[in-house]
């Protein structure tokens, strides 16, 4: 019989959610990610991103990353994903890494390409999300907690 994803991810126990250390291994958020989790969990701006967003220090600006506590995903419940159906798009697309179709081969579903149908196709709005977040924190010198929920409000408003 073969494994589904959920099988696959069940057996490995959640080892991409629990090993950030903000250099060698972290989850970058879109502005669109903040948006749409903060939203879904009906929390405002300003909360979501003093309790799961941390800033990482890139010289001229700064880009969002989920705030890890000892290592581990603040969105990490009994080894499994609490806000799964709507999580980052970095999730999402995990472990095909963007641009190309290379897979992260530490993560056991890279043997299963055929199960990785949705995350190739999730590509091209990763790249969108990801690189209009970069143009915009570049160009509004993103830097500091208060700078980013600006940008985000004026996102909101437009
Ligand atoms: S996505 Fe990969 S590394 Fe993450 S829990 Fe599933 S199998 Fe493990
Ligand atoms: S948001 Fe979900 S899938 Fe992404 S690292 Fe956290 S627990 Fe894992």
């Amino acid at each position: 019989m073969s494994l589904s994803k959920l099988d696959i991810c069940r057996r490995c126990g959640a080892w991409c959610c629990q090993r950030f250390d903000y250099s060698t291994w972290f989850v970058r958020y879109s502005l669109w990610d903040i948006l749409r989790i903060s939203q879904r969990l009906s929390m405002s701006l300003d909360v979501f991103v003093e309790k799961f967003v941390h800033l990482l220090d890139q010289g001229s600006y700064a880009i969002p990353v989920i705030r890890s506590y000892s290592g581990k995903c603040p969105f990490l419940v009994d080894s499994t994903c609490s806000i799964h159906e709507y999580k980052p798009i970095a999730c999402r697309v995990f472990p095909v890494r963007p641009p190309g179709c290379a897979y992260d081969e530490r993560c056991p579903l890279s043997l299963h390409p055929e199960l990785l149908v949705e995350e190739e196709s999730l590509v091209p709005q990763y790249l969108y999300e990801h690189l209009r977040t970069e143009q915009l924190l570049c160009e509004y010198g993103v830097r500091t907690s208060r700078d980013l929920l600006q940008l985000l409000k004026r996102l909101v408003k437009s």
